[in-house]
């Protein structure tokens, strides 16, 4: 197999560069994707473990606290608070639970809302809280359970208020069982958490009331986003994910939330900035680099493509002109020997090949006449004649030597071969003048090649025949008989 059969044209070079870089696109841009995917995959697990790390420890803050709220609750309905001391009752009603950091005293009222007992003091201030939500709550409805009030914001320490309802054995309402956990307890609770830039954790009641908010800011402690489609997205489900624009602060975020105890929500929001920054960044570098790298591909493969088609269409004018006869324009010596070997080797084919020995009469005179110009001009004309009579695209008409031509004829029988022999005489004497009359003598041979045999064998019967021509008188056409030739060979 030879090396031109795969050479690439310049075409195939280019289409192939432009193949290969796109490829290339395609796989770079896959593996960011991926990476991109992988990117998300991540800051929604981490924001998931957060989200059940905060809902865990204030699940069991508020059930720590809770007991406490329940002890009082139980103990007000089996002690006969009247007939303790107040010193004993305080020790019995409120454990050490309610004393630890972060959690506030512990209050009971009575059912008209008045202020009994207060785990701060054996002598409470006259108070009431007939009017506060929570009471309001526990005595129309005795299934309230743990109720979680509004956050109470600016009436000094911020805090979560829980209350439970004192519910007698005859199901009558006794009072309420007020305590709260102080925000310092959120504070401190985000503090040993790791937050990145735009990152939040929002604590809701059940209804959409935002309780506490890293990071935290008191115009959005209290609100109540429960008219908000992501929110009553967030609180539909006990747990997910989603990818959100908040009505706060209007950041979009990537929101996992979790819900264990139905009465708070734990949100983690995630900036797209900062789970998707780095992976931007990695973007414009990787993806620059290797717009540019592909640019520079295809332009190196335009510029070679374009050397090589120049070089192409050089090497085709030096083949042409080296198979061409420079006076003439037809084809020269070399291109005749090579085209009569390659004809010769189709000998197998058994068709006949005829050939022409064409030389112009008396040029000697000729150009002793009318000079070697005027006489090149002569052999220009006689050459186009021999090449109007080669109209198969196989018949070679070359100039063999000085005033001498050739006609290769394949698949031509003799009969067809004289016939074209006298049409190329007739036309040459045509170019006669009233001065000089331009003839050729033509000698033609024709036999059916025979691998045993030579080429050589063909052009002297041609040349025979030229010969014999030339001896009859000239302008004339002989023919050698093919048994003459094979006999020869
Ligand atoms: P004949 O009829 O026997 O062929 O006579 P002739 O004069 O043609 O033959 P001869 O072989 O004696 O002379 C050939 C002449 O052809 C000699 C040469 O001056 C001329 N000739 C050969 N090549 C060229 C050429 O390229 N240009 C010109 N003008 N003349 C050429
Ligand atoms: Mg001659
Ligand atoms: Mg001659």
């Amino acid at each position: 197999m030879s090396f031109k059969r795969w050479c690439f044209t310049p075409r195939a070079l280019v289409v192939l560069c432009a193949l290969t870089t796109s490829a290339f696109l395609l796989i770079c841009g896959s593996v960011l994707l991926e990476t991109r995917r992988a990117a998300g995959e991540l800051a929604r697990s981490a924001s998931a473990n957060l989200a059940a790390t905060i809902d865990s420890d204030i699940v069991r803050s508020i059930e720590v606290y809770d007991l406490s709220l329940r002890n009082a609750v139980n103990n007000m309905l089996t002690l006969d608070t009247e007939r303790i001391s107040l010193p004993i009752l305080h020790l019995i009603l409120f454990d050490h639970a309610a004393t630890a950091q972060h959690y506030g005293r512990i209050r009971i009222f009575d059912e008209t809302g008045k202020l009994k007992l207060d785990s701060s003091t054996l002598h409470p201030a006259q108070e009431s809280c007939a009017d506060k939500e929570f009471f309001k709550i526990h005595r129309a409805s005795s299934d309230a359970g743990l109720y979680v009030s509004d956050p109470e914001v600016g009436t000094g320490a911020p805090a979560l208020v829980l209350s439970r309802r004192i519910t007698g054995h005859d199901g009558r309402f006794l009072g309420v069982v007020v305590g709260s956990i102080r925000y310092s307890y959120f504070r401190d609770l985000f503090s040993h958490l790791k937050f990145g830039e735009g990152d939040t954790a929002t604590v809701f009641r059940n209804d959409g009331r935002v309780m506490m908010r890293q990071p935290s800011n008191s115009d959005t402690i209290g609100k109540d986003l429960s008219n908000s489609a992501g929110v009553r997205q967030i609180l539909a489900t006990r747990s997910g994910s989603a990818t959100l624009r908040s009505t706060l602060d209007n950041i979009e975020r990537l929101y996992v939330w979790q819900n264990s105890d139905r009465a708070l929500v734990v949100v983690v929001g995630k900036s797209l900035e900062s789970i998707y920054g780095p992976w931007w960044r990695q973007v414009f570098i990787i993806g620059g680099l290797m717009l540019m790298l592909s640019a520079f591909v295809i332009g190196a493969a335009f510029l070679l493509a374009r050397e090589m088609a120049r070089r192409a269409d050089a090497e085709q004018r030096l083949a042409q002109l080296a198979t061409t006869d420079a006076l003439t324009g037809i084809d020269n010596r070399r291109r005749f020997d090579e085209r009569m070997l390659d004809e010769w080797r189709r000998g197998w084919q058994k068709l006949p090949l005829s050939l022409l020995m064409i030389d112009a009469d008396h040029f000697k005179t000729f150009n002793d006449l009318f000079g070697h110009q005027e006489g090149d001009q002569v052999l220009v004309r006689i050459a186009k004649s021999i090449a109007q009579s080669s109209r198969r695209p196989a018949d070679c008409a070359a100039r063999y030597g000085g005033e001498e031509f050739a006609l290769l004829l394949p698949d031509t029988e003799l009969d067809d071969a004289m016939r074209i022999a006298e049409e190329i005489r007739t036309r040459v004497e045509r170019l006669s003048t009233e001065k000089w009359a331009t003839t050729v003598s033509i000698g033609v041979a024709c036999v059916v090649p025979d691998m045993a045999g030579s080429s050589r064998n063909l052009i002297e019967a041609a040349d025979k025949a030229l010969y014999q021509a030339k001896e009859q008188g000239r302008n004339r056409c002989v023919g050698v008989d093919p048994d003459m030739i094979v006999r020869a060979a």
